[in-house]
C-alpha cells in the first residue's frame, strides 16, 4: 500500500500525521509539537531509543517520565506518571493498512496511556510495522515483537521463540496479558502518528 493513501485513510479517522525520511527529523518534529513546559511519558519502546528523543528532551529541560532515564526512581511511579503526562510517545506493535494499532502488553501500562490519560498521544513507528489487517496484526505481534521482547527479556523457552503453542505459555514469563486495537482517536485525546520510511523497533 502507499503510504500517501494509509496517511489519508489516518487523516479522515482524526489521526493528524506525518511522515519523515529519517529519526532525526521524527526527532525535531517531535521537539516542535511538544512545548518545553510540557511532561512527557513514554513506555518501553526500541523504536524511541532509536530516535533518541527522549534524551533530548530530557535534556532540554521537559519532566519526562521514562524508566530507562529514571534508573533510581520506582518503575511503577514512573509508569504512573507516564500514563498522565502531557504527551505520551510510544511506538506500535502493527498499524493495519485499514489504520489500526495493534498492540499487546504484559504490565499493560502502555496501552493505558495510549488509550488515556494525558491530553496527547503520540506514535512513532517503522514502515516495517504496517500489515495489512489484524489478524496479520496479531501474527506480526506473536511472531516478532513478542518473540524478539522475549529473548530481550531472556524467556527463551517460551513457545513463540521454541516454535510452539501460545496456550502453553507459562504465566510467570507471559508478557501477553492484553491486547488493545484502536480503531480510531480516543475521545480524550489528540493522536499524532509519525510514520519514518525506515525499519524501526520491532
Ligand atoms: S503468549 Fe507467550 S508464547 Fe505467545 S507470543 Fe506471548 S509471550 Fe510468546
Amino acid at each position: 500500500m502507499e503510504i500517501k493513501n494509509l496517511l489519508n485513510i489516518l487523516e479522515n479517522k482524526g489521526f493528524k500525521t506525518y511522515f519523515t525520511e529519517t529519526t532525526d527529523e521524527a526527532c525535531r518534529l517531535l521537539a516542535g509539537l511538544i512545548g518545553k513546559d510540557d511532561t512527557v511519558g513514554a513506555g518501553g519502546s526500541a523504536t524511541l531509543d532509536e530516535t533518541g528523543v527522549g534524551k533530548f528532551l530530557k535534556e532540554r529541560g521537559n519532566k519526562v517520565y521514562i524508566r530507562k532515564l529514571m534508573p533510581d526512581v520506582n518503575p511503577d511511579e514512573v509508569m504512573k506518571n507516564a500514563v498522565f503526562a502531557d504527551w505520551f510517545l510510544t511506538s506500535t506493535n502493527a498499524l493495519t493498512e485499514n489504520g489500526e494499532f495493534v498492540n499487546t502488553d504484559g504490565n499493560c501500562n502502555r496501552i493505558a496511556s495510549q488509550l488515556y490519560g494525558g491530553k496527547n498521544t503520540v506514535f512513532v513507528l517503522g514502515v516495517n510495522k504496517i500489515v495489512k489487517d489484524v489478524p496479520a496484526a496479531l501474527e506480526r505481534i506473536r511472531t516478532v515483537a513478542a518473540k524478539k521482547n522475549c529473548l530481550r527479556f531472556g524467556y527463551t523457552s517460551n513457545p513463540c521463540v521454541t516454535g510452539g503453542d501460545c496456550r502453553d505459555c507459562p504465566r510467570e514469563t507471559n508478557i501477553c496479558h492484553a491486547t488493545s486495537i484502536i480503531s480510531l482517536p480516543p475521545r480524550s485525546k489528540n493522536v499524532y502518528v509519525i510514520i519514518v520510511d525506515k525499519e524501526l523497533g520491532y
